[in-house]
């Protein structure tokens, strides 16, 4: 079976055309600056073979239908594309950031999962609407073919009351929904799959720490396959230090701010998402400039780094007690994850007595297949594994599909 993978953001659509008999990317892409005067689609036909075909047009593209009507173009294109007809699609999996707590896994579209979509945009007001038109762009184009919702914050669903209520007056869950929900719940699935196989056991048989750490960061503690608590909250603002979010803090901030200096709420809300975390304490938020900007004697760049590295190792701490000190693995994915050494020797430092120790060499570099990178006598095992949302995504549309 075929599988088209969408993620659709408010101006931009990321695709991925996957052949699941092999599991291979047929094509994949990207359609920017939606809506913008200019406009770009890039398109890569077999981009894992030596066969790769890369395409960039450059033209305006007012909305996500017109960006979708170019990839279907491209698609099928008698020299670029890799499909003949678009009836060899077998399903449409779409990724969806927020699904509330209506969704516990993948879903068939209908009108009733559509308006659920709708009703959760409070809680991703920027998310959920450009999911909504990748799905309903995607329903004109493909309206034979099954579409398929893929929720960041379905595998956070097996999260226990205690680990996903605010203390917060109860009517307001009940009222609201007012609750921690996570994200990045795809990569952590993933991953956390992907773990239980190099370790040669079921997933209902081991308890994994997993990692999340790119441009946002997250962490899971998942127990037996499922998730039992995860850094994220009602947003994705909570938890880890992140390239521009706070993460954890004292919600009195608010208030003190706007008694302080005036500031209105939707301005705090603005600093704490995008001009807070890496780039609020140094000015720079991509590890690599931080590491070259330690070096050259940074003390904001290595404050930012110490203070990265601290949290995320509170919170391993919190998950080893989570999980009741019987964890099988730590596992390190995503943007810093994945290739940051530095960053993840210093999320273990000092951890030895608790059981977690890393191999500095086996550590060293970026990651671009599985690897174990603990030292021998680590009773927890640490591991990168190369995230892959989109795989993610094809296999549960598949999987639902096909019965
Ligand atoms: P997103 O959350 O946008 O998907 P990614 O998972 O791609 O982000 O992570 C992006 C981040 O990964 C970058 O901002 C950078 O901090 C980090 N990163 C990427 N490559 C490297 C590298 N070689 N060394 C250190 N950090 C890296």
């Amino acid at each position: 079976m075929k599988i088209l993978v969408i993620n659709a953001g408010s101006s931009s659509i990321k695709y991925q055309m996957l052949d699941m008999t092999d599991e291979s990317v047929m094509a994949s892409g990207l359609v920017e600056r939606i809506g913008e005067p200019s406009g770009a689609v890039s398109y890569k036909a077999f981009p894992d073979t030596d066969n790769e075909c890369k395409t960039t047009l450059e033209q305006p593209i007012p909305e996500h239908e017109t960006g979708m009507k170019l990839v279907i173009d491209l698609l099928i294109h008698p020299e670029k594309g890799v499909i003949k007809d678009l009836k060899e699609i077998g399903a449409v999996g779409h990724r969806i950031v927020h699904g509330g707590d209506k969704f516990h896994a993948p879903t068939v579209v209908t009108d009733e999962v559509e308006q659920a979509i709708e009703d959760t945009i409070l809680m991703a007001p920027l998310h959920n609407p450009a999911h909504l038109a990748g799905i309903r762009t995607a329903k004109r184009f493909f309206p034979d073919v099954p579409q398929v919702v893929v929720f960041d914050t379905a595998f956070h669903q097996t999260m226990p009351p205690e680990a996903y209520m605010y203390a917060m007056p109860y009517e307001m869950y009940e009222e609201l929904r007012l609750r921690r929900y996570g994200a990045h719940g795809t990569s952590h699935k993933y991953v956390a799959g992907e773990a239980a196989r190099l370790l040669g056991k079921q997933p209902e048989e081991c308890n994994l720490i997993t990692l999340h750490l790119g441009n946002g960061c997250s962490m899971s503690a998942v127990k037996g396959g499922e998730c039992v608590d995860t850094s994220m909250g009602l947003t994705p603002l909570a938890g880890l230090i992140m390239g521009t979010r706070c993460g954890d803090i004292d919600p009195a901030v608010y208030a003190f701010l706007e008694r302080a200096k005036g500031l209105k709420l939707s301005e705090i809300d603005m600093i704490m998402n995008k001009k807070s975390g890496l780039l609020g304490l140094c000015g720079m938020n991509d590890m690599r400039d931080i590491h070259a900007a330690v070096e050259k004697g940074d003390e904001k760049a290595e404050l930012a780094l110490n203070m990265v590295a601290y949290r995320t190792r509170k919170y391993i701490g919190s998950y080893l007690a989570a999980l009741e000190g019987k964890v099988d693995a730590i596992v390190f994915t995503a943007g810093i994850g994945e290739n940051d050494d530095i960053a993840r020797a210093m999320s273990v430092q000092g951890l030895e007595a608790l059981g977690i120790s890393i191999d500095q060499e086996k550590n060293a570099g970026r990651v671009k297949e599985p690897r174990a990178v603990h030292a021998d006598d680590s009773r927890v095992q640490i591991w990168v594994i190369p995230t892959n949302e989109e795989l993610e995504i094809a296999r549960q549309t598949r999987e639902l599909v096909a019965g």
